[in-house]
């Protein structure tokens, strides 16, 4: 049996999975800030989105507020987007 060594993630809009590297990844801190998180690695809850479009359904429907388990406004929804496509223009 062959085991998968990649854990795979999956998109909170579309469920698309794919690897960790792939996503984007969403993080809420310790200290309950939501971030973008380039790294990959910051500590928190976080959440994927594979694309910038996914990333605007998540905050339409609320998924990402559910993922993150945080209330997120307007503000904050703003500076992750900005976050999220500067990410995607140095791709
Ligand atoms: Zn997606």
């Amino acid at each position: 049996m062959a085991e998968t060594t990649k854990r795979q993630r999956s998109c909170i809009a579309c469920g698309k999975q794919a690897g960790k590297t792939e996503l984007f990844r969403i993080v809420r801190g310790p200290d309950g800030f939501a971030a973008f998180d380039s790294t990959g690695r910051a500590p928190g809850r976080g959440a994927y989105v594979c694309s910038q479009e996914c990333f605007a359904t998540a905050c339409k429907t609320r998924k990402l507020e559910r993922a993150l388990k945080t209330k997120l406004d307007h503000e904050d929804l703003e500076r992750i987007a900005a976050e999220v496509s500067s990410a995607l223009r140095e791709a």
